[in-house]
């Protein structure tokens, strides 16, 4: 099938290139020059593993193609993907002014019909705004449908979700378009859900708030646990275990970030406020995700008593471990706070260190996980990457000034590094 995508970040890139690889011709549009002319050349503007060989191969096999004219990708495709910013106002609503353009821009485009599938994660009734929008300017009134089919993918694991998803949402309004969207997606071998627009709208945020709640619930646990004295990962194992409550989710840490969880959380609350429900259980997920920050934070200066002129060494800078996106990621928002209070950072992340320069400027930057440590006065465990399990501890103990471990991610086994001799402090255990 021929279809287009809008706007060609983590989700439309991939969705784009996933899409190509199962047989579909795809043209990915973005409005960033720079980004098109850089995947038209061959290179990759995010890391997601597997990505960059998927992305070749099937521009080699001549059905992906990048463009940044709007007005082409409609043309070429009969089903146009939207998978634009919906990035959060200052009040927590969702500034839909990237879909709103982008709906013009089709509208303005359409010689005959489409159907406009609305991929990126936006507040209920959303679809009915993007409907009228593009009945209001398309010039030439060509009939048209539009669907929304949020995205699930988790970054870090795009490809693999995407390629294997555990559901496929689509939201219509009329039967008309729901052959061609199941068409789409048969190679992928997953469930389809046929909803209404509002449900499949209502669907994504209901998703993404639920895991959130579940990292705060963890969190909250190891909180308890930390008081009680007992171990966080074997509550979450002994829960986990329950096929009802299931594993996933449920490690401990220094709280969620990234560009979806708080934004899409903020926003649920403003839409249940809009519809007249106080969603205040969501509120204290905010809360305590918040909270679980500044208790790592105390807990790094009770036993360092005073920050200023101390240095540090940070693993971790990417929000999770197996992507370089640092959109509100934890893990800055940690080094920011330490900065604050005095101290230099030695940092390192396998794969975000170049679009942390930006945001922080003022520190060292190591090639080498391994030589974080050198001067340290303790080492910060801040992003759950796997690679730093592989730290070499002896190494890393003789280079810091005393064998502390701050870990916001429970790498390590807390019984052993004590025995290798370290002050470890980890969450919940
Ligand atoms: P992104 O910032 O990585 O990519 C968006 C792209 O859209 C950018 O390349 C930007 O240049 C382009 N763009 C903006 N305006 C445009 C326009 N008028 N025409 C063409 N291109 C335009 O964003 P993302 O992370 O891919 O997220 C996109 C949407 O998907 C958001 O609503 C997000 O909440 C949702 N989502 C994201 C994830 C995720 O893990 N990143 C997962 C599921 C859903």
């Amino acid at each position: 099938m021929k279809l287009t995508i809008i706007g060609t970040g983590y989700v439309g890139l991939v969705s784009g290139t996933c899409f190509a690889e199962v047989g579909h011709q795809v043209v990915c549009v973005d409005n960033d020059a720079a980004k098109v002319k850089m995947l038209q050349a061959g290179g990759i503007p995010i890391y997601e593993p597997g990505l960059e060989e998927m992305v070749k191969k099937n521009v080699a096999a001549g059905r992906l193609s990048f463009t940044n004219s709007t007005a082409e990708g409609v043309e070429k495709s009969d089903i146009i993907f939207i998978a634009v910013p919906t990035p959060p106002q200052a009040d927590g609503s969702v500034d839909l002014s990237f879909i709103e353009r982008v709906a013009r821009d089709i509208a303005n485009s359409m010689t005959a019909y489409k159907i406009i599938v609305d991929k990126s994660t936006v507040p209920v009734k959303t679809g009915d705004k993007v409907a009228e929008t593009i009945k209001r300017y398309c010039r030439t009134k060509v009939e048209f449908d539009v669907v929304s089919n949020p995205e699930f993918l988790r970054e870090g694991f795009a490809v693999e979700d995407l390629m294997h998803p555990d559901r496929v949402v689509i939201g219509v309004r009329s039967p008309r378009p729901i052959e061609a969207m199941k068409e789409i997606y048969v190679p992928f071998k997953a469930p389809i859900i046929v909803t209404d627009i509002n449900s499949a709208e209502l669907i994504k945020h209901a998703a993404n708030s639920f895991l959130a709640l579940k990292i705060s619930y963890i969190n909250a646990i190891a909180n308890i646990c930390e008081a009680a004295g007992a171990n966080v990962q074997e509550v979450a194992n002994g829960i986990g275990l329950d096929e009802r409550i299931g594993r996933r989710f449920l490690n401990a840490g220094i709280g969620f970030g990234g560009s979806c969880f708080p934004k899409d959380l903020s926003a649920f609350i403003k839409i249940a406020e809009t519809i007249g429900y106080d969603f205040r259980l969501l509120k204290e997920v905010q809360r305590l995700n918040a909270e679980q920050m500044d208790r790592f934070v105390k807990k790094i200066t009770e036993t360092l008593w005073v920050l200023k002129d101390k240095k540090i060494g940070v693993l971790g800078l990417a929000f999770k471990q197996n992507t370089d996106d640092i959109r509100s990621s934890p893990a800055i928002d940690l080094c920011q706070r330490l900065l604050k209070e005095g101290a230099t950072l030695r940092v390192h992340d396998p794969k975000a260190m170049d679009k942390a320069k930006a945001m922080l400027p003022n520190v060292t930057y190591v090639a080498d996980m391994n030589d974080v440590a050198e001067g340290c006065d303790a080492i910060v465990v801040a992003t759950e990457w796997d690679d730093f399990k592989k730290l070499d501890l002896d190494r890393a103990k003789d280079a810091l000034t005393h064998p502390i471990m701050f870990d916001g991610r429970n790498l390590f086994d807390p019984a052993e590094m004590e025995s290798r001799g370290w002050v470890y402090k980890s969450i919940g255990r």
